[in-house]
C-alpha cells in the first residue's frame, strides 16, 4: 500500500465514521424521551442473548432467537415506524443545509404574508379572558390531511373571525385552526399528539397536540390555555411556555422572516 492509498483510506474511513456518528446522534435524538428508546434497548438485548446462546450452542434457543433476529428489518420498520417517519420528515426539509442558506429555496405559495398583528392581538384577548386557543400556522407542509379532519373556512384572518371560532359556546372552537399567509384554512382540525414520555404531565392534549403537529411538520403553532391563559409557542417540537406578547411577537416575526428567506 503507498501512502497516498494509505491517506486516501484514512480521510474517507474519517468521513465514513463522522457521518455514522451523525446519523446515531440523529437516531437518538429521535428515539430520547419516546418509548422507542426502550424497544431499542429490548431489541439490542435480544441480540446479545442470541450471540450468547450461540458461542454456549444452545441449538433451539439459538434457532429461534436467530429467527427472530432474521426478521429484524421488518420488525425494526414496524416498530420504528413514527421516528422512521419523522427522520424522513427531517431529511426531507433539508433543515440543516437550508438553514446554512446553501440549499434555499422558497417552498411556500405566498410566504410573507403572514399577519402577525392580527394573530397577536387575538391571542393577547385570548389570554385575558381565558378563552382557550390552538393556531396551527403553516408553512412549505400545507397540512391538507389535518385541514381535512376539520371545517373548511378559507377566509382572511381577522380578529372577529377568531373570536367567532374560539368562543366558548361556538361549534367551531374545539380542535385547532389552520393558518396559512393570512388566511384560515380550517378550524376544528384534529392533531396528532406527542408520544414524548418527557412531556410534562401537567400539560393537556391541546399541548401535546401543537407538540405534536410542530414534530411531524415545519408549522409553528401558538396554544392559549383555557385554563390560566398562558401563551405557549411551539416548533420543531420544542415548546416554550409562558410567552408574553413581546415574546410571542418576536418568535412570529423570526418565522415570518424565515418564510420569506
Ligand atoms: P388548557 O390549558 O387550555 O386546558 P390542555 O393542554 O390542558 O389545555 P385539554 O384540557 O386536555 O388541553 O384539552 C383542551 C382542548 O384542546 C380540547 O377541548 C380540544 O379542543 C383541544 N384538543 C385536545 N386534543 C386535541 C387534538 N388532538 N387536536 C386538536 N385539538 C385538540
Ligand atoms: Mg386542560
Amino acid at each position: 500500500m503507498n501512502l497516498l492509498d494509505f491517506i486516501e483510506f484514512n480521510f474517507i474511513s474519517i468521513i465514513d465514521i463522522v457521518l455514522v456518528a451523525i446519523l446515531m446522534y440523529q437516531l437518538y435524538k429521535l428515539v430520547r424521551g419516546t418509548v422507542a428508546i426502550n424497544i431499542f434497548i429490548g431489541l439490542t438485548s435480544i441480540y446479545l442473548l442470541w450471540k450468547l446462546v450461540n458461542a454456549l450452542h444452545m441449538e433451539l434457543l439459538s434457532e429461534i432467537l436467530g429467527q427472530f433476529i432474521g426478521g429484524g428489518l421488518i420488525i425494526l420498520v414496524i416498530v420504528f415506524q413514527q421516528e422512521l417517519r419523522k427522520f424522513l420528515i427531517m431529511i426531507g426539509r433539508a433543515k440543516l443545509i437550508k438553514n446554512k442558506g446553501f440549499f434555499k429555496f422558497n417552498l411556500s405559495k405566498e410566504g410573507g404574508n403572514l399577519d402577525v398583528g392580527t394573530i397577536i392581538k387575538a391571542c393577547e384577548d385570548f389570554s385575558k379572558d381565558k378563552t382557550g386557543a390552538l393556531l396551527v400556522i403553516t408553512h412549505a407542509d400545507d397540512l391538507a390531511f389535518f385541514s381535512e379532519s376539520g371545517v373548511q373556512i378559507q377566509a382572511k384572518i381577522s380578529i372577529p373571525l377568531l373570536k367567532s371560532i374560539f368562543f366558548k359556546n361556538s361549534p367551531l372552537h374545539d380542535g385547532a385552526v389552520i393558518v396559512n399567509d393570512n388566511k384560515i384554512i380550517a378550524a376544528r382540525c384534529v392533531l396528532p399528539v406527542t408520544n414524548n414520555t418527557d412531556f410534562p404531565a401537567y400539560l393537556g392534549m391541546r399541548h401535546r397536540a401543537a407538540v405534536g403537529i410542530s414534530e411531524e411538520s415545519d408549522a409553528v403553532v401558538i396554544i392559549v390555555s383555557e385554563q390560566n391563559g398562558k401563551i405557549s409557542f411551539a416548533k420543531e417540537g420544542e415548546l416554550t411556555l409562558n410567552c408574553t406578547i413581546e415574546k410571542l411577537e418576536k418568535l412570529l416575526l423570526t418565522y415570518a422572516k424565515s418564510i420569506i428567506a
